[in-house]
């Protein structure tokens, strides 16, 4: 995994507050109760999300893209970062208004924090009802009706109406080693045309910086048959491209099938046009799994392929697995079988013991390998992991910053010259809906991944489109149907 998969990178009914001041009346939203879930973090947490609003569909409540008019609010969060953390807090607080203008709302955080926090979370948010990890997503209707028998049992201070110990919040954060969600399916919660199925959670890898195996567990694959039938529900959702997830994409394995047979077999899988992954572990990117993407017309041309830093002595206090030069060779057998193939990437930037030296090569390996583009961030100490406990958080803030200034720069400038160069190319897009920019444009996504915006009326969402390239930004381009 890297940590482009903790960038904020959707919510679900994210909408405006107002400042009605009512009540939840539950037994007139009996059978049908509100819920509105905000998404933060990796597309891990955009599948569950999408996962959840199926589970929560099908026991009977409807989505709603206002806060201010749901029974229940729920946050699935990311812990990768404390940043991530604090904004996650702050939101909390917004949210938890309506806790108070409403007798009777249910506000719950799941996932990543919810595991990494536990009780301590309520520490800093006691006013939340529901507390659990990303292994409960399946309990949900349960959980939010024990969550609201336990707010029913006490009074609005907490204590409990008949001067008993308060019920408080309810607090599911078991990890279940056997828990893959089978029968479930994201399609029902998602956007219609890209559809995540996570075929692997948790990770072994324990990087001496990342919280992901304490909040996520062991790694666990999911069973092919079950794999496959989640790809087909997407298909027969009318999907026209799955995104197989896992915090290692690339080392799945369930018994005698590896990911480059499980490619092949969500190849044959009708009516589903394009496949992609993310985000694979550098070193078991094997010669086999690069041979098959190059085979396979459907898997897109396009890999994430985190780096974490251009120094071997840093590689190694990470403990990533393997050397600056491991990852140029997988880089250049990349590009060797599959010539056209885009890669970006995550850079870690300020890590325990950094050196300017260290920073230097990092620069280096982005000038030489030129990444497509990448998430750049700086180090945050968390606590539960190696490095948390046992490095020196030792590289200043000033220095963590102006270091990651350089990196921004340096990329946004060779991104700049990659998207320059596709000015004049014809490419494929999948349209995935209207662009943010007007109604007048939608935005599409060509096989490597990046983001084309097209006038609104060449195409309708869920179309393949062939455009010619007008022009481009550092981070987007511009096209017109191809004659
Ligand atoms: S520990 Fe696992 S999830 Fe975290 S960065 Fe390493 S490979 Fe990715």
């Amino acid at each position: 995994m890297g940590n482009s998969q903790f960038i904020p990178l959707g919510r679900l009914g994210r909408g405006k507050d107002t400042e009605e001041n009512t009540e939840v009346n539950w037994q007139a939203a009996e059978g049908m109760p509100r819920v509105y879930l905000e998404t933060y973090g990796c597309q891990m947490n955009v599948a569950d999300s999408d996962m959840l609003t199926g589970v929560l569909s099908r026991a009977g409540y409807q989505k709603t893209d206002r806060a201010d008019d749901a029974d229940v609010i729920l946050i699935n969060t990311c812990a990768v970062r404390e940043k991530a953390e604090e904004r996650v807090f702050a939101r909390a607080r917004e949210l938890g208004v309506h806790k108070k203008r409403r007798s009777g709302v249910i506000l719950g955080i799941a996932g990543c924090m919810a595991e990494h926090l536990k009780a301590g979370l309520l520490d800093r948010a006691p006013y939340v009802d529901l507390i659990a990890g990303p292994d409960s997503y399946r309990h949900f209707p349960d959980l939010i009706a024990r969550a609201h028998a336990s707010r029913s049992a006490s009074t609005d201070d907490g204590s409990a109406d008949d001067g008993s110990a308060p019920a408080g919040p309810i607090i599911d954060v078991q990890l279940d080693r056997s828990e893959t969600y089978e029968g479930l399916s994201g399609a029902e919660g998602g956007d219609g045309v890209s559809g995540f199925v996570t075929i692997q959670r948790g990770c072994d890898k324990f990087c001496t910086f990342c919280v992901v195996p304490f909040t996520r567990g062991r790694e666990k694959g999911t069973p092919p048959r079950e794999i496959l039938r989640q790809v087909r529900a997407h298909a027969d959702a009318g999907y026209r491209e799955v995104v197989l997830l896992g915090q290692t994409v690339n080392s799945y394995r369930y018994e005698d099938v590896g990911f480059a047979q499980l490619l092949r077999a969500v190849a044959r899988v009708d009516n589903i046009s394009r496949i992609r992954f993310t985000s694979p572990y550098p070193v078991d990117f094997t010669s086999e799994v690069i041979a098959t993407i190059a085979d396979l017309d459907k898997v897109c041309n396009y890999v994430h392929l985190p780096v974490q830093s251009g120094s071997d002595r840093v590689l190694e206090r990470m403990r990533r697995g393997y050397t600056a030069a491991e990852f140029r060779a997988i880089v250049a057998e990349l590009r060797a079988r599959i010539p056209d193939i885009a890669i970006s990437t995550d850079i870690l930037t300020g890590f325990c013991g950094e050196t300017l030296d260290d920073h230097r090569e990092t620069l280096n390996l982005m000038r030489e390998l030129r990444f497509d583009s990448a998430f750049m961030f700086l180090y945050s100490e968390r606590d539960l992991t190696y490095a948390g406990k046992k490095l020196a958080d030792d590289v200043p803030l000033v220095d963590k910053k102006r270091r990651l200034q350089e990196i921004i720069a340096l990329q946004e400038s060779i991104s700049a010259e990659v998207f320059a160069a596709r000015v004049g190319k014809r490419e494929r897009i999948l349209i995935h809906g209207r662009s943010k920019r007007g109604k007048d444009q939608l935005v599409g996504r060509t096989d490597g991944f990046k983001s084309v915006i097209v006038p609104a009326d060449c195409a309708e969402v869920g179309e393949l489109l062939d455009v010619r390239i007008e022009r481009a930004t550092m981070a987007t381009l511009f096209g017109t149907p191809a004659k």
